[in-house]
């Protein structure tokens, strides 16, 4: 190791001296590791055509082969040499203790066992303290990276449990935001979508209209052909609903055989013609009677349509719509009725 190499280029050597050390089950000391250091920088280019002769002839570099190559191409008493080893190993302990000095505890321990190391190091040491040394610190060093593979481990564990509790979470919160006969949204994602409303600012300025719905006389239905073949009609409608709204509109189960459908940006009148479809695509499904087979009569619904009122509170809202759905029942049934708020009246008036 001359003294221009850099720390940089001395810890490239190490990283690609270790393995071969490790393949030849060489102990990593002081002796050995001068060996394999010179090989991989090809800095004595005896030493490297030696050591390839040995290699290329299959033979093991062991222990004992390293040795006999130190010997003979170190000359013992290769002081200059010696002393650069040191310097390396040294400046090799202070780069580890520098970067692991500000991590957890079991590094705080590794850090303090290579600073140990650095003060066992001193200017006249022999070959063997220096053997000891480099010994300790390798040691320290394989604790530090079983730990650390412990907690990559952990880490990695911890990341997939997170990711599984934040999955289920996930699904918890929509399963408590839908209706499980239907799939629709349930009065909880209807609450949610309608305060998601009032927070978007670009949805202020819009006209936002909502529509209520009831099943007509479904109490009979439930009477006459029990409450299973009820809940078969709840799904029926629910789909039709789920098939004419799309985009940002929110079609919802409101409770029992009630229905509501949020529309942002949609006008009053618009509202009035989805509302419409429904009820005729609703009037012109066939249901049959599941035992006879036969077609029993007609399941219609009932819609009260009406729009939002900036700062009026949801509850308001719905009340109007549910009055507008009372008179399309008191005017006959399967029909649509529009609640116009009066603040509209009034400016229509004015
Ligand atoms: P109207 O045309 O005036 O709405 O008549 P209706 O019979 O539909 O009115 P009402 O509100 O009195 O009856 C609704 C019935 O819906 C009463 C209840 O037993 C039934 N119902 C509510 N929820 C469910 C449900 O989840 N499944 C079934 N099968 N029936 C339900
Ligand atoms: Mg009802
Ligand atoms: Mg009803």
């Amino acid at each position: 190791m001359d003294q221009k190499t850099t720390f940089e280029q001395a810890s490239e050597r190490l990283r690609q001296a270790l393995p071969l050390m490790a393949r030849n089950r060489v102990p990593i000391v002081p002796p050995n590791y001068a060996v394999w250091y010179e090989y991989v920088a090809g800095s004595n280019a005896a030493l490297s055509e030696a050591l390839d002769r040995i290699l290329s002839a299959g033979e093991a570099v062991d222990e004992a082969a390293t040795l006999q190559l130190y010997r003979q191409y170190f000359d013992g008493a290769d002081a200059s040499r010696a002393e650069a080893a040191q310097r390396t190993v040294k400046k090799l302990i202070e780069a580890l203790t520098e970067s692991v000095e500000t991590a957890g505890s079991e590094v705080h321990r590794y850090g303090q066992s290579l600073q140990d190391c650095a003060a066992q190091l001193s200017d006249d040491m022999g070959a063997e303290d220096l053997r000891s040394v480099v010994t300790g610190l390798m040691e320290s060093t394989q604790q530090m990276r079983e730990g650390n593979t412990a907690l990559q481990a952990h880490l990695a564990e911890s990341r997939r449990e997170t990711e599984r509790l934040r999955e289920e979470l996930q699904q918890v919160r929509m399963e408590a935001r839908h209706d499980p006969l239907t799939g629709l949204a349930n009065r909880a994602g209807f609450n949610d979508r309608v305060r998601e409303l009032a927070a978007d600012a670009e949805a202020a300025g819009q006209t936002h209209s909502l529509v209520m719905a009831d099943i007509d006389k479904f109490k009979s239905i439930n009477d006459t052909y029990g409450h299973l073949f009820g809940d078969k009609i709840i799904k029926v409608v629910a789909k039709a609903f789920a098939n004419l709204t799309k985009g940002k509109d929110l079609a919802a189960r409101f409770g029992g055989e009630e229905f509501v459908v949020l529309l942002p940006d949609t006008s009053l009148e618009d509202a009035r013609a989805l509302a419409e479809n429904i009820r005729a695509s609703i009037e012109r499904g066939r249901v049959y009677n599941p035992k006879t087979g036969e077609e029993i009569r007609r399941v219609t619904i009932s819609l009260g349509v009406t729009e939002l009122v900036a700062g009026e509170a949801i509850e308001a809202t719905v009340e109007r719509a549910d009055e507008a759905l009372y008179r399309a029942k008191t005017n006959g049934r399967n029909r649509v009725e529009v609640g116009v708020p009066s603040s509209a009246l009034a400016a229509a008036a004015g």
